[in-house]
């Protein structure tokens, strides 16, 4: 396994498996990595001869009063996972590689409004502009066949998949379900800031969108669904911020009837805020916010 720290040398190596007629399939991670993000490598591997895998905490998706300094860092577990993972290829970018001029001096991608501006976002200003920039650079670096995301951050993954069909970039994107433990609770890096009481709190998350879900299935009104959720999760003792039903392939919040939903959540557990979602097929007999279209 490879494990190169500079860009150079990371097109150098990918040039040379491309030449060789290799596909070669990217997955961005910050690192800490978990069986979600082993998943995601999984599936790499079928859709590609070579997998590059890049560990980086990208400081231009964390805002002023977030975790950038405390995120968790384990480089050594990281790299024997991958490396028995069977990966080609870790990606450790120093930070001039990335951004040669510093992250203040850099350019940027602008996510449009109608993806930034709503769900994570209203919270997160900015957040999705620095995902957007640094996953348009390692796609640039890399310039893989396909890469993987995983639909734990699911607007991100819809996000992504605008950003590469706006530029019309070459490169297929691929979405991973969500990777849980076994009481439900979405696999993350920042469980592990959660305490004892916190984390036994925290699988509420995923039994309300369960509940969701099969409430929206059985033809429950999204506007009454949504507010079940916030009301269950708060019961619980967590924070909502979150918990809307949205179309699932535009995250718009009144879909038209019979289109797939998706149910999304952010909340806080103390001082940590964990997301999720869960898809819901289209009702038979849909309702868009109480409109029943299918019967006239
Ligand atoms: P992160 O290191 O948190 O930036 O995540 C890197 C990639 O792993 C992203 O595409 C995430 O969506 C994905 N990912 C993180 N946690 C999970 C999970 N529990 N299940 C599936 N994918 C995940």
């Amino acid at each position: 396994m490879l494990d190169l720290a500079d860009a150079g040398g990371v097109a150098a190596a990918c040039g040379a498996w491309r030449r060789d007629g290799n596909s070669i399939a990217l997955v961005p991670t910050m690192g800490n990595l978990h069986a979600g993000h082993l998943a995601l490598v999984d599936r790499a591997r079928v859709l590609a001869e070579r997998v590059v895998v890049s560990l980086y905490v990208n400081p231009t998706q964390f805002g002023a009063n977030e975790d950038l300094a405390s995120y968790p860092r384990t480089p050594v577990e990281d790299l024997a996972a991958l490396r028995a993972a069977g990966v080609d290829l870790v990606y450790r970018p120093a930070e001039a590689e990335i951004y040669p001029r510093g992250p203040a001096r850099a350019f940027g991608v602008r996510v449009p409004s109608a993806y930034a501006d709503t769900l994570c976002g209203t919270f997160r200003p900015g957040h999705f502009d620095g995902v957007a920039s640094v996953v348009l650079r390692l796609l640039l670096q890399v310039r893989p066949d396909v890469a993987v995301f995983g639909e734990k951050d699911y607007q991100q993954l819809l996000v992504i998949r605008r950003l590469v069909a706006d530029l019309r970039l070459a490169v297929d994107i691929e979405g991973v379900p969500v990777i849980r433990e076994p009481d439900g609770l979405a696999m993350s890096s920042r469980n592990r800031y959660l305490t004892a009481a916190q984390r036994r709190q925290a699988p509420a998350l995923y039994r309300a969108l369960v509940a969701a879900a099969d409430a929206l299935a059985a033809g429950q009104v999204p506007d009454e669904v949504s507010r079940r959720g916030v009301e269950t999760i708060a019961a619980a003792g967590l924070r909502p911020q979150y918990f809307e039903v949205r179309g699932a392939d535009d995250l718009v919040p009144a879909p038209a009837a019979g289109q797939a939903l998706r149910v999304l959540v952010a909340a806080h557990a103390g001082t940590t805020r964990l997301i999720d979602n869960i898809a819901v097929p289209p009702h038979p007999r849909a309702l868009a916010n109480g409109v029943d279209v299918t019967e006239n």
